[in-house]
């Protein structure tokens, strides 16, 4: 199955190991959700630290709703080791309009990304996210975030 535009651009910025296991992650979640007339592309992947400052901003000192509640540095998409995916019906994005749906197919790209040793963030006891998939090679947040200061931020130079 073939990716889209976008969904080719957000893994091109993972840091290369991630993206061997993700890749086929994803791949393998587009023909599970063909069976449900569901498309499936990434669309985040890599998010610069002033980019996520933007994002904690928004909901707390910038208006709109919360979207996330990490800090820059304090996210895995800040690394390049997370995406989210998004859920597609006649076009239309399915967590905006049919909310259920989108917890049930959610639900089994969870079971889904668990075979593959990837982590999803459904499971998560505070903030889950259904979108969310990420593999850290066992590295905590600390140690990358210390790694990141000593290799100029750059994912590609990370060791795990
Ligand atoms: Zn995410």
């Amino acid at each position: 199955m073939n990716f889209t535009k976008r969904t080719l651009e957000n893994l091109a910025g993972l840091n290369a190991k991630a993206r061997a296991k993700l890749e086929p992650f994803v791949t393998a979640a587009q023909e599970a959700m063909a069976a449900h007339g569901v498309k499936v592309e990434v669309i985040s992947g890599l998010r610069s630290w002033a980019k996520q400052a933007e994002l904690y901003a928004q909901g707390r000192t910038r208006p709109g709703n919360i979207v996330t509640k990490a800090k820059p540095g304090s996210s895995w998409h800040n690394y390049g080791l997370a995406i989210d995916l998004g859920l597609f019906k006649d076009g239309q994005y399915i967590d905006s309009e049919n909310p259920r749906l989108a917890d049930k197919l959610y639900q089994e790209l969870g079971k889904l990304a668990a075979a593959q040793g990837i982590d999803w963030a459904g499971t998560w006891k505070s903030f889950p996210e259904g979108p969310h998939f990420q593999i850290t090679f066992g590295l905590t947040l600390a140690q990358a975030r210390s790694q990141m200061e000593r290799n100029g931020q750059d994912v590609q130079k990370l060791l795990f």
